[in-house]
């Protein structure tokens, strides 16, 4: 199954993922009217940088999800078949629970509906839109086996590199 996996190095921090998201999750779906809204829209991606690596960061999904642990009302829970973690915004009191359990920092305060926000992996697209909307491949939707070749290619090259620089 295809995964949400960040390779932190080839972001730019220009934050098109969390336009994107927004996007995304305005009703239309459109750019333009978006922007435009009174009330923008917010994302559920968080590109935090320290000036020098940039990290873009949503909810992981995690398989011992501390959030659901945490959720008095049941209103997050975990997808058996896919491991998702969904909210289900009806049963949400905002007693912001969630926020505090979450590792990542990564469900947040609706501040308009008083509810939670997160990730909710873009059910409506194949590819996952701040994935979609990367220019540099930071953010990329694809199997964790893929990926953790791709890391070892890329390993063995450097390795490589520097055994030929130490000739
Ligand atoms: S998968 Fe969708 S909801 Fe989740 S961070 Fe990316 S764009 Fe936002
Ligand atoms: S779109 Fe890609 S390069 Fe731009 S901030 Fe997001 S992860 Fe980084």
């Amino acid at each position: 199954m295809d995964q949400i996996l960040i390779s932190p190095e080839r972001c730019l921090g220009c934050r098109s993922c969390e336009l994107a998201c927004a996007v995304e999750h305005f009703p239309g779906k459109d750019l333009f009217l978006a922007v435009a809204a009174e009330e923008p829209p917010v994302a559920r991606i968080f590109v935090e940088t320290d000036g020098k690596t940039n990290f873009p960061m949503q909810c992981r999904h995690c398989q011992q999800p501390q959030c659901v642990n945490a959720c008095m009302t049941g209103a997050l829970r975990q997808d058996n078949e896919t491991g998702k973690v969904i909210f289900g915004q009806d049963k949400c009191v905002g007693c912001w629970m969630c926020v505090m359990a979450c590792p990542f920092g990564v469900i947040v305060q609706d501040w308009r509906q008083r509810v939670a926000l997160k990730c909710d992996r873009c059910p409506d697209r194949d590819v996952p839109a701040c994935a979609a909307a990367c220019p540099t491949g930071a953010i990329r939707f694809m199997p964790v086996p893929d990926y953790s070749k791709e890391k070892r290619q890329r390993y063995l090259t450097m390795f490589v590199d520097e055994e030929g620089q130490n000739d």
